[in-house]
C-alpha cells in the first residue's frame, strides 16, 4: 500500500490560492517527481506532506496516521524520526565541520558523538565526500555541499526524503551527480523521495511524475 497519501488539499495564504484541490500518494521506497511552473504550489504542497504546513482542507495520512490530526509537537517528533530534508541552499550549520552536520540528527536523536561521527563519516563516504568531513560548509563547493546535505537527510534512516530543488542552485554536471547519488542512497535504505522540480531533466532520476498546476495535481497514475 501507500506510504503517504494526501487526498484533495486545500491551502490559501491571505488571499493567494497555492493548493485548490491536490492529490498524492507514494510508495514506500519510490521516487516521485513534483513538477510544475514556478508559484503552481509544489513547495506549499511538500511542505503540507512533511507537516510543516497544516492544509485548510483535505487530509494526509502517512503510514496509516492521519498526519492533519496529529498535535504540532507530535508532527515535529514524527518529522524528526520519520522524514528527511533536502533543500536547495543554506541548511548546514556553517560552525560546524561538515561531519558534525551529518552527525547533528542523531546527537539530537540522543546518539553519543562518537558513535554518531562515525556513522556520519560513512554516509559522506557514499555521497563521495569523504575529504570533506573535517571542513566547513563555506570552504567547499555547492555540489559537495549538496551531497553534504544529502547525507544529512538520509543518516536517520528516514522513510520519506522530501527534495525542495536539490539542485536548483548547481550546474547540469554537478546537479546530476547529486541526483544520482541521492536516489542510489534513498533506494538502497528502500527511503521514499518526494522530489520538487521544475526541471525535466531532474525529473528524469524519479519512478514517476506528477504535475502541478494552479494549486490542483496531474497524476494519470494516481490512485489511492
Ligand atoms: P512553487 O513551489 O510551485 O513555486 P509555492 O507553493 O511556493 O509554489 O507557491 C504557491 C503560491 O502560494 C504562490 O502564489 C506563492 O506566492 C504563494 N505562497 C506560498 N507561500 C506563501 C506564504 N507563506 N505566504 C503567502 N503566499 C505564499
Ligand atoms: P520556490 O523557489 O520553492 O518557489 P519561493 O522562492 O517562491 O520558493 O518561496 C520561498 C519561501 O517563501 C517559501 O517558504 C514560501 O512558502 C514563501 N513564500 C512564497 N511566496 C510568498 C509570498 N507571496 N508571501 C510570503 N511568503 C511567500
Amino acid at each position: 500500500g501507500s506510504l503517504l497519501i494526501a487526498e484533495d488539499l486545500h491551502k490559501t495564504y491571505a488571499h493567494t490560492p497555492a493548493l485548490a484541490g491536490a492529490c498524492f500518494s507514494i510508495h514506500p521506497g519510490e521516487v516521485v517527481a513534483v513538477l510544475g511552473p514556478s508559484g503552481s504550489g509544489k513547495s506549499t504542497l511538500l511542505h503540507c506532506l512533511a507537516g510543516i504546513v497544516q492544509p485548510d482542507a483535505g487530509r494526509v495520512r502517512y503510514a496509516g496516521r492521519d498526519l492533519t490530526a496529529l498535535s504540532d509537537a507530535e508532527r515535529s517528533a514524527l518529522r524528526r524520526t520519520d522524514f528527511g530534508f533536502v533543500f536547495q541552499f543554506g541548511q548546514l550549520v556553517p560552525e560546524l565541520s561538515c561531519t558534525e552536520n551529518v552527525a547533528l540528527p542523531l546527537r539530537l536523536a540522543g546518539i553519543r558523538r562518537k558513535a554518531a561521527e562515525q556513522v556520519a563519516m560513512e554516509w559522506l563516504e557514499r555521497l563521495e565526500v569523504a575529504d570533506s568531513g573535517s571542513k566547513r560548509p563555506g570552504e567547499i563547493s555547492g555540489g559537495q555541499g549538496q551531497r553534504v546535505a544529502v547525507a544529512r537527510a538520509l543518516v536517520t534512516s528516514p522513510r520519506v526524503v522530501f527534495a525542495d530543488e536539490p539542485t536548483g542552485a548547481l550546474d547540469s554536471y554537478s546537479g546530476e551527480r547529486v541526483m544520482e547519488l541521492l536516489t542510489e542512497a534513498a533506494r538502497s535504505s528502500n527511503a521514499a523521495v518526494v522530489l520538487v522540480t521544475h526541471e525535466t531533466r531532474v525529473a528524469a532520476y524519479s519512478d514517476r511524475e506528477i504535475v502541478v498546476r494552479d494549486g490542483r495535481t496531474r497524476d494519470p497514475d494516481h490512485s489511492l
